[in-house]
């Protein structure tokens, strides 16, 4: 927002702002922050930094630990849930060093910095444009912990995991039944009010939002896309975005959830990633004479990211419930291969996106369990490794097949590549599969060991509860 201290001092003073507060990403994608009084945002801190302890923020450890953040300017918004009045903005991650202090290397926004710089070294393309699209949940914060029933408004998650499959046998007057939200209008619609407020705090914030909509799972599933814009700006927006969406809701009452499963046997929460290269305002992905008009450059990069897909999980799906929304029948992909207005493969090519400037596809697996900053660079950089390996997808047996690979023969099954099952098949993925991250000094090595080593804690930890079905099936034998 502020080009320099003076105008985001200007702007404090104006707004009689009393607080400004720092926002750093922690490895897994998290939101921590620090805060400190108007009287001590000086012009220093933008070439000093703001010392803390990054030993808490999960990335492995430095020689020299001590680290500041230096906060972006750039990124200043006016908090609007706060009742002291707050100016936010996000932090960049510095490692102090004599003479001068260097930009932390496995900061999630450094590598997202890395990542479009190298883009541009490649003579590729110099600009890589991303629209994701956020589904999510709405729960109610009151009936999460008692009964569903009696608020009537959005569901209760605990009920709801027992609840699904017997809807069609109740009178739900306007309660959306399961699996059967899609674009509901008022009055079943409840959502509609705190989506479009939603969506509007987005917009004043910056974050140009395409459209919304109730989603197709029961009550509470909810979407907003929204319009591209550059990678890092983009990881920095989907932040913002889910920061704005969670406190709303929580202002209200309400819980939001990016969780990809929170319900069994209704559909997951995605976070599709929408994607196309440029070079000098040129876009690179079309071509007239091409498989669904997209040019060979677009089909390498396609050919790049299905190749490494199943390492590219461990970065897009990085939690254990991930793999409880990448199973057939809910719209959720679950094979290895492109395809054109296909909803059930991994890469699907819109078919309403005809012109040159729009020519683009979407990588359907992702969702917002992932640090955003690390989930694009990766893509871009398997996508890249496509380019530059030429990576035909037709020849490599990706596709297209532009069928309901849900319903497929267990021949032709079997000729088609599946996409890891659990966290832990993704993780195995990428420890044989890194070095397309590495060019550039993109993703440093040990971003990656340490990635893996918290995400195999993670899948550990929920492989060793014992799970309520357990009880179902085993109690008794
Ligand atoms: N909710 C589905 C998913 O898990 C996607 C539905 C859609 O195509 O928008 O990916
Ligand atoms: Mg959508
Ligand atoms: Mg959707």
């Amino acid at each position: 927002m502020f080009g320099s201290f003076d105008e985001a001092l200007d702007f404090c003073n104006e707004q009689a702002i009393r607080m400004i507060d720092f926002k750093i990403i922690d490895l897994l994608g998290r939101w921590h922050h620090l805060s400190i009084p108007l009287g001590r945002f000086k012009p220093e801190i933008l070439e000093y930094g703001i010392g803390f302890d990054g030993s808490n923020y999960g990335f492995a450890p430095v020689e020299n630990s001590d680290m500041v953040f230096i906060p972006d300017l750039s990124t200043a918004v006016y908090d609007p849930f706060t009742a002291v009045p707050t100016l936010s903005m996000i932090g960049d991650i510095f490692v102090i060093a004599q003479p001068d202090n260097y930009r932390f290397d496995q900061d999630p926004r450094s590598i997202a910095v890395k990542a479009e710089e190298y883009m541009k070294s490649t003579g590729i393309a110099d600009e890589m444009r991303i629209g994701p699209e956020f589904e999510f949940h709405v729960f109610d914060h009151v009936s999460y912990e008692c009964s569903p029933q009696k608020s009537g408004f959005t569901i209760d998650a605990k009920q709801a995991i027992w609840n699904s499959g017997d809807n069609e046998k109740q009178n739900l007057g306007y309660k959306i039944p399961a699996n059967g939200g899609y674009h509901v209008a008022p009055p079943q619609d409840i959502l509609y009010d705190l989506r479009a407020r939603m969506c509007l705090l987005m917009e004043e914030n910056k974050i140009p939002v395409k459209y919304h909509h109730h989603e197709v799972g029961g009550p509470g599933q909810i979407e907003i896309e929204v319009e591209f814009g550059p990678l890092r700006e983009m990881a920095d927006r989907t932040m913002l975005a889910k920061y704005l969406i969670k406190n709303l809701a929580f202002q209200e009452g309400k819980t939001v959830t990016f969780m990809p499963k929170p319900i069994f046997a209704e559909a997951g929460n995605g976070m599709h990633v929408h994607m196309h290269l440029f070079k000098n305002g040129e876009p690179l992905f079309y071509d007239a004479s091409g498989y669904s008009n997209l040019s060979q450059l677009a089909l390498n990069f396609i050919g790049g990211i299905l190749q490494h897909a199943p390492a590219l999980l461990a970065f897009t799906n990085p939690s254990t419930n991930s793999y409880k929304r990448l199973i057939p029948g809910y719209e959720a992909p679950v094979s290895v291969c492109f395809a054109t207005a296909n909803r059930s493969a991994v890469i699907r090519v819109p078919a309403y996106a005809k012109s040159p400037y729009h020519k683009r596809f979407e990588f359907r697996s992702s969702d917002a369990t992932c640090n955003p900053y690390l989930a694009y660079s990766a893509i871009l950089m398997a996508g890249l490794d496509g380019v530059q390996k030429k990576i035909d997808p037709v020849a490599a047996g990706f596709g297209p097949y532009d069928m309901n690979l849900y319903n497929l023969s267990p021949e032709k099954q079997a000729q088609i590549k599946s996409l890891p099952r659990s966290l832990d098949e993704a993780l195995d993925a990428l420890e044989k599969d890194y070095e397309f991250l590495l060019p550039g000094g993109v993703f440093p090595r040990r971003l990656i060991e340490i990635w893996i080593e918290n995400k195999r804690k993670e899948a550990r930890k929920v492989n060793e509860i014992p799970h309520p079905m357990e009880f179902e099936l085993y109690y008794d034998l």
